[in-house]
């Protein structure tokens, strides 16, 4: 076994844990409690869980999805969340190689799958995690890719152009038809990945939106009540573009080179 193999099995081991703390964020960040405090407890019998009880993946398939104490079930929404964080971490790790960006991306796509879990179940965007989410994009761009002045015009450029769409959408039809949630989502964005990839995010999030609305309304024959959530289909363009938007900018401009 090679150093290079230890280290990749740790850092898998890491996405674990990161996705287990996840799980944390998504039940207790939209419902304004803290991440720290108090440890967890089963919903139903108020049972507080043991450390192992908390081991991820493993806890949930010795315990058979059920509470330890009373046999309720518990969501199989947990390990999903911890394989696919742990999956992410690796991908992230073959893209990027062990560097600094790496790092910064791995924790900016933690941030992107806790928005879209929330926003998923609760049409929410917290501001507890965009807006230090746009300060930590900022301050990480001084030294890393895209730069501070790239990052400073995709903040600016992310928030803008969805107000934009808001007030002309507004002055249309008189209906807000989106949140300001995702606003400062989009500036994050902007922050973490610099204007460019906004314009990426956007085309990105919006046709596999269209796509999937489509879908839907076919689905639910003509309902077109059903709103799916923007910061969602964000979150999604956003981790395209972070991982392969430099490759798609790529390729889309020199389509033009010809
Ligand atoms: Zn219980």
């Amino acid at each position: 076994m090679t150093p290079e193999f230890i280290a990749t099995i740790g850092f898998a081991f890491f996405g674990l844990c990161i996705g287990s703390f996840l799980n944390v964020v998504i039940h207790r960040v939209p419902r304004g409690s803290s991440v720290v405090t108090p440890p967890s407890r089963c919903p139903h019998c108020n049972y507080l869980l043991r450390w192992s009880d908390n081991v991820p993946v493993l806890s949930w398939v010795f315990l058979r999805g059920r509470c330890r104490k009373c046999r309720a079930p518990i969501s199989i929404r947990y390990p999903i969340v911890e394989i696919l964080t742990m999956l992410m971490f690796l991908l992230h790790l073959w893209i990027f190689g062990w560097s600094a960006l790496m790092i910064v991306r791995v924790a900016f796509a933690t941030a992107l799958i806790a928005l879209f879990a929330i926003d998923l179940e609760h049409q929410l965007l917290p501001n507890a995690i965009t807006l230090p989410g746009i300060a930590v994009g900022l301050i990480v761009s001084l030294v890393l890719p895209p730069g501070i002045v790239d990052a400073v015009l995709g903040a600016l450029l992310g928030y803008g152009i969805l107000w934009a769409i808001a007030a002309a959408y507004y002055r249309y039809s008189g209906q807000e038809g989106m949140g300001g949630g995702d606003l400062k989502m989009l500036a994050m964005i902007g922050a973490f990945l610099g204007w460019k990839q906004v314009v990426v995010t956007l085309v990105l999030s919006s046709v596999s939106g269209s796509l999937i609305g489509l879908l839907v309304i076919a689905i639910k024959r003509g309902d077109r009540k059903y709103a799916l959530p923007f910061g969602t289909f964000l979150a999604l363009g956003a981790l395209a573009a972070s991982l392969l938007g430099e490759r798609i900018l790529a390729w889309y401009l020199g389509l033009y080179e010809f």
